[in-house]
């Protein structure tokens, strides 16, 4: 099952080869009947690919319900940073004119003329061929269609952030593209109503963009059968870790972790035992050998009490330390705390502390309470979600591998 990374969509940076195969073909449905898009994108039930599995029907909504002649943004979400997770790199490099396809139609369902390719700078090799694909967009007659449909000359951009983590958090973006340092803020406002330069912004990922163009391509019904058991359509999934074949897989949505790590992962490396996965991020609840066959969905994980995120499926196998993995998980976000919320600058860094001397068999009597507390203290205690990834995967970690911990603390 592949869509978005099917070969004859990676034509690279040619703008004219990826039409010659019939690409456009959904901006130029969504120009032929512009009201019909945001009905086709709610029909289709796709959700937001970044993390949040927010409706992103609903966004789009927000967005078009405000006035015209406000400067209205379309910001597509390449920041991509997390441990783990290296999917959207992949559409951006490989096959750039099918996001940015998306990106247009998601401008003209919602009447923005500024669209942002929001990159991290670290992915230099990725910027070249999108600023090489913009210039073509440029020069190509869809362009001028969709800037006369909206009314308005059309601005495609590509904006390089500050390459932190953090910079990802849609606040975080905003101030960045405004050239700032992305510091989150506390939302209402929303984006939807006061975003890129006060107008309103509408910001998703890099994938969900994607989706979006096919779906206006081959319809809400299409996407919607291409998942498994009610989910509905597709997700790239980035799988990592302990398992034989690591890589970018596309999937049904509703894949289980099973067929993901034995089939298309093609089972554990060195036939170790499967263990756990840290998932989609990784900060969220770890899946263990008893959540193999629970389907891959956003709501299914939910109901399991984790979450799909990303779709970053970081897999461990036994002789490999959870508490290992969990102590560099934390570490990477106190590194990337932006340090405005005390509880996430000073917290995450002294759980960090306090995994690392554990790990280093310097673990104290009252570490493992110390944890304890800190995963009651530190989750909603911060402006964004960095804080509460960290706390959740600490406190899934100590609870399902409990008896790790208390091996190393006694040495
Ligand atoms: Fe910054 Fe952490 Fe506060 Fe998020 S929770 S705004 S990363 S200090």
């Amino acid at each position: 099952m592949k869509v978005l990374t099917e070969d004859r969509n990676c034509v690279g940076a040619d703008l004219a080869a990826w039409t010659a195969v019939g690409g456009g073909g959904g901006l130029e449905r969504a120009l032929a009947d512009p009201p019909s898009i945001i009905p086709a994108i709610e029909a289709s039930d796709l959700r937001g690919l970044g993390g949040a599995g927010f409706p992103t029907h609903r966004k789009w909504t927000a967005v078009a319900a405000q006035p015209p002649g406000l400067g209205k943004w379309v910001v597509c979400n390449g920041n991509e940073d997390e441990p783990g997770t290296f999917k959207d790199r992949f559409l951006l490099s490989r096959t750039p004119h099918q996001v940015i396809e998306g990106a247009l139609v998601a401008a003209l369902a919602v009447g923005a003329a500024n669209i942002v390719l929001y990159v991290n700078p670290r992915e230099g090799a990725t910027v070249a061929v999108l600023r090489k694909a913009v210039a073509q967009w440029e020069a190509h007659p869809l362009l001028a269609r969709l800037g006369a449909t909206i009314g308005e000359a059309l601005h495609l951009v590509v904006v390089t952030g500050s390459g932190l983590y953090i910079g990802g958090e849609e606040t975080a973006a905003i101030a960045s593209i405004m050239g700032g340092f992305p510091f989150p803020s506390l939302k209402p406002p929303f984006p939807a109503e006061q975003g890129v330069h006060g107008a309103p912004t509408l910001l998703n990922n890099v994938e969900t963009l994607t989706y979006a163009g096919q779906i206006l391509r081959h319809g809400p019904a299409w996407y919607r059968a291409l998942g498994l058991g009610g989910a509905p359509g597709a997700k790239l999934f980035s799988l990592s870790g302990d398992v034989l074949r690591p890589g970018l897989h596309e999937l049904p949505m509703g894949t289980s972790l099973r067929t993901l790590v034995f089939e298309h992962g093609g089972g554990m490396l060195g036939d170790k035992a499967f263990k756990a996965v840290f998932t989609g991020g990784p900060s969220n609840t770890l899946l263990t050998a008893a959540d193999l066959d629970v389907p891959m969905d956003f709501d299914s994980l939910r109901a399991r009490g984790s979450r799909l995120g990303t779709g970053a499926m970081i897999v461990v196998g036994e002789g490999t330390s959870i508490l290992r993995k969990t102590a560099e998980y934390v570490a990477f976000f106190a590194n990337n705390s932006c340090g405005q919320c005390p509880p996430c600058k000073i917290g995450t860094h002294q759980v960090s502390r306090i995994l690392e001397r554990i790990e280093a068999g310097a673990g104290r009597p009252g570490d493992l309470k110390a944890l304890e507390n800190l995963t009651q203290l530190l989750p909603g205690s911060g402006r964004c979600g960095l804080v509460d990834g960290a706390a959740t995967v600490l406190t899934s970690s100590l609870k399902t591998f409990r008896a790790e911990y208390e091996r190393a603390l006694v040495g």
